[in-house]
């Protein structure tokens, strides 16, 4: 067979790389019907502040409930979305419906919760990125710091004169920014000093061992010293377990997310949730 190769390029194909091509043709149709079929849902999981316990934020994850597939958690289809430009269409949804979810907390609840959102690279070189934000914010009727996007170091990476200046106007509008998963990037440090992030997020891969591995717990120590030096907020991801919390609150860490303080809820389970658990919030705000 072989032989033929020049012929038809599909003689290279095994069954198995048809299988994905075509799980990858299947997932990207079913995506593209996914908005208008109201498939896509936001979960929310609580941040709190690690010394009082209080609830401060709430990050918006995606879920993608399918009748086909399932439920498809984001690492399996976000990927998809980005390299196909449908991440677009869903991301605006996403930041427009965790908006929304901000203002009935507020409203409803009576609690002023900052929302986080996940954006991809894709998202901020899109030409209208900054007026679809402005737009969600006054549709929410809610202040610009409500909102705090989050990147991986992934686009600073990119390096572009536009990146640099998206991040410059979305802080000139008072809109918050983060970087996520830090730490597991390759960028240089350097671009903390000349972005204007407000927080850093410690990926949950360093908070996980940290009472196992001695250099875990150094480098989640550095990584609180150097952002407090230089002015930013720091939020540890992936905390399991009360001895983690410890550790985090007597290394000064501002914030803590993970399993041990709440999951991923569904918008109505977390607004249960902000009831039983949020009520000390609600004359604090703004760290
Ligand atoms: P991320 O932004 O770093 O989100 C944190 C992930 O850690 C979430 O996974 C969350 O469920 C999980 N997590 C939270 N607490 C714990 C814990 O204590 N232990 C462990 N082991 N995991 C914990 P999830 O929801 O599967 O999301 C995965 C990634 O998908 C996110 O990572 C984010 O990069 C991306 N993503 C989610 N929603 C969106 C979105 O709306 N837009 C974009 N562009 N990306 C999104
Ligand atoms: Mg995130
Ligand atoms: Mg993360
Ligand atoms: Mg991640």
């Amino acid at each position: 067979q072989a032989k033929h190769a020049g012929k038809s390029a599909y003689a290279r194909f095994t069954p198995d790389m048809t299988e994905v091509s075509h799980e990858r043709l299947q997932m990207e149709s079913l995506m593209r019907k996914a908005l208008e079929q109201g498939e896509f849902e936001l979960f929310f999981q609580p941040i709190v502040d690690t010394t009082s316990g209080r609830v401060m934020a709430a990050e918006a994850l995606l879920r993608w409930n399918n009748p086909v597939l399932g439920l498809v958690m984001p690492d399996r289809f976000i990927p998809l979305a980005e390299e196909t430009g449908l991440i677009l269409t869903i991301g605006e949804w996403v930041i427009n419906e965790a908006l929304l979810e901000a203002a009935h907390w507020r409203r409803e609840i009576g609690l002023e919760l900052q929302v986080a959102v996940n954006v991809s690279p894709r998202q901020f070189r899109d030409a209208g990125f900054l007026d679809r934000i402005s737009r969600a914010l006054e549709a929410a009727n809610m202040p610009a710091d409500t909102l705090e996007l989050e990147v991986t170091e992934r686009l600073i990476l990119d390096n572009s004169i536009e990146t640099a200046d998206i991040l410059k106007q979305l802080d000139q509008r008072g809109i918050r920014l983060s970087v996520d998963d830090f730490g597991t990037g390759y960028s240089a440090l350097s671009y903390l000093k000349s972005y204007p992030f407000n927080t850093l997020k410690i990926d949950k891969s360093f908070v996980h061992d940290v009472l196992k591995e001695a250099e875990d717990a150094s480098l989640v120590r550095a990584i609180i010293n150097m952002a407090h030096s230089l002015g930013l907020r720091v939020i540890a991801e992936g905390v399991e377990e009360e001895a983690q919390s410890h550790f985090l609150q007597t290394e000064g860490c501002d914030c803590s997310q993970g399993f041990f303080y709440g999951r991923p809820m569904s918008s109505q389970a977390f607004s249960h949730w902000l009831q039983t658990n949020g009520r000390a919030n609600k004359d604090r705000f703004n760290v």
